[in-house]
């Protein structure tokens, strides 16, 4: 009887592989319902990156036809530098970092690495050039070793290591009995936000990518431990690309340049200071968020 089972449960296994593939995915950018349609085009090279500068022109799209979600996006973002973008629910945000993903085509104008246009260069060659932290990070039940190296088969346990120390999540594993062999998930030690998302940024570590999307949380973390948090991604982000989807105004203060879109178009774009001083949308959304911060300040007193 055993004979018969073992198949089935090897398909069980791939099963389960696939779908936790398409969770973590998925967890990225809810796109569990719209598996991507992005095929390459025959003899498409690979995408050569020398310093990962990232241009977006003219760029317009939409999910459904007559639906146009981003109407004509303008982006520079030279290598190296960190470009964060704001706006109202709804703006566009994260289709902007799916597009860098390719998860998606543009329907107009393009996006170019390097100068070269993303539509035509493998999506492996392209997805190995971009370091993603998700919002939320999904982890598989397995060891926090293995999740670290996620994507990457072959690290060995001292790089692994080095991550967790960058991403200053290697003290917490070597407290836990089993170390990097512990662990994580439903059936094993449950992660806090902050753990988990450590555990996101040493992947993207491991991973050394010229280019990174940060997707912030839109649910706060605790101040002490988002103020860490905020430290180990401004390590993670010198000599890369950024983009910063941000929601909580606060984090992103330095950023070399912040964009702010509303309704799929660009309206404002500037450094803080110079937003700031502009009075209009940034400005506005910013003495938003510092009321609201003070609201909830005194609530907490
Ligand atoms: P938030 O700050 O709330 O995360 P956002 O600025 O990131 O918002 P997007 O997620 O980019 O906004 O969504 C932009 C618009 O596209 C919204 O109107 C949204 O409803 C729509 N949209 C997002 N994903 C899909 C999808 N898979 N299919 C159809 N429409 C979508």
């Amino acid at each position: 009887l055993s004979q018969l089972f073992r198949p089935l449960d090897l398909l069980g296994m791939v099963y389960r592989t696939i779908r936790q593939g398409a969770i973590d995915m998925g967890a990225m950018f809810d796109l569990i319902d719209t598996p991507s349609e992005v095929v390459d085009a025959p003899g498409a090279p690979a995408l050569l990156v020398s310093r990962g500068a990232v241009r977006f022109e003219n760029v317009m799209f939409g999910y459904d036809a007559g639906m146009p979600i981003l109407k004509g996006i303008d982006l520079d973002v030279p290598a190296g530098t960190t470009c964060a973008v704001v706006g109202p629910s709804g703006a566009g945000k994260s289709t902007l970092a799916r597009l860098m993903y390719r998860f998606y085509d543009v329907s107009g104008g393009r996006i170019t690495i390097d100068g070269q246009d993303i539509a035509k260069v493998t999506q492996p060659s392209l997805r190995a050039a971009i370091g993603i932290v998700p919002q939320d990070t999904v982890l598989f039940n397995d060891t926090i070793g293995y999740n670290i190296a996620y994507g990457r088969a072959d690290a060995d346990q001292r790089a692994i290591e080095q991550a967790a120390r960058g991403a200053a999540i290697a003290g917490f594993i070597e407290r836990q009995p089993d170390g990097y062999a512990t662990r994580v998930g439903e059936r094993g030690l449950k992660l806090s936000g902050g753990e988990k998302q450590r555990v996101a940024i040493a992947r993207t570590l491991l991973k050394d990518p010229p280019i990174l999307i940060l997707d912030e949380a839109t649910s706060a973390l605790d101040s002490r431990t988002e103020a860490e948090i905020m430290e180990t991604l401004e390590a993670i982000e010198r000599g890369r690309t950024t983009i910063v989807i941000a929601h909580r105004l606060s984090t992103i203060v330095n950023a070399d340049q912040i964009v702010v879109l509303e309704a799929g178009q660009v309206v404002e774009r500037g450094t803080h200071a110079a937003l700031l001083a502009q009075g209009g949308l940034y400005a506005e959304m910013w003495a938003r968020q510092a009321q609201e911060e003070e609201a909830l300040a005194v609530a907490v007193e």
